[in-house]
């Protein structure tokens, strides 16, 4: 019975409120992002660096990290990259970023849930957005990363810490960080407090290039005394 009344408020809110496919405009279901033919068009990555998400050539062993990850590895375990930094991905990403598309941030954010879901994700205890230096979050008015986490952690039920680290200036000189702030400063890029300590850690960006921003806030994370640190991003390029 109550199945029932369900779908039928269901159908009913269908009716009145018919979604569109945000790329091709065809009429889908309420609550649909994509039609079933541009889901399937989506930038996927295939064969990609167990450590860094770099694109690899398929050879059929796979597992192995690439070639800089084993020269050099990063701070973090793993990189899990929902799709390839390439249209139309990287629109939606843009009008995230520079566009003030909030709306995408919950698209993005709930079908990276989705991702990472089918990756085990039972060994995270907080979710942590890259953070914006402040001056650029004034400038924004918000941090894209942040705002695709939310709905992410919202998803997964693991705790959202957009507070424990934190973007400085470049030019400021470690020495003069307040002690008692019990901050650690990296290269002076970022600041993690001790709040993360003995904590497993998913560092989630919208996308990752080179992965020098996250190696060097993974780092800073480490050094705080995360027990460990993963990487999640919309998009690798
Ligand atoms: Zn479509
Ligand atoms: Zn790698």
């Amino acid at each position: 019975m109550t199945t029932m009344l369900h779908e039928s408020v269901k159908s009913i809110q269908q009716w009145l409120f018919p979604g569109s496919c945000l790329l091709c405009a065809a009429r889908v279901p309420t609550d649909t992002d994509f039609c079933a033919d541009c889901d399937a068009a989506l930038p996927r990555l295939t064969a990609t660096c167990p450590r860094c998400a770099a694109p690899m050539v398929e050879d059929g062993t796979s597992v192995q990290p690439c070639g800089q990850c084993q020269q050099r590895a990063p701070a973090f375990a793993r990189t899990l990259a929902m799709f390839q930094y390439a249209p139309p991905i990287d629109r939606l990403v843009q009008g995230l970023k520079y566009y003030r598309k909030l709306e995408l941030a919950r698209l993005l954010g709930r079908r990276l849930a989705a991702f990472v879901e089918g990756h085990a994700v039972a060994n995270v205890d907080r979710i942590v957005p890259v953070p914006l230096h402040s001056t650029r979050l004034r400038e924004r008015g918000y941090n894209q990363s942040l705002e695709i986490a939310r709905p992410l952690a919202r998803r997964l039920g693991i705790p959202l810490d957009y507070e424990s680290v934190r973007r400085e200036r470049a030019t400021e000189p470690q020495t003069g960080l307040p002690h008692k702030a019990r901050q650690r400063n990296v290269r002076g890029a970022f600041s993690a407090s001790d709040a993360l300590a003995g904590l497993r850690v998913a560092l989630v960006d919208d996308v990752m290039t080179t992965g020098h921003t996250v190696n060097t806030l993974a780092r800073c994370v480490r050094q705080a005394g995360a027990k460990a640190v993963e990487i999640w991003v919309v998009a690798r390029a």
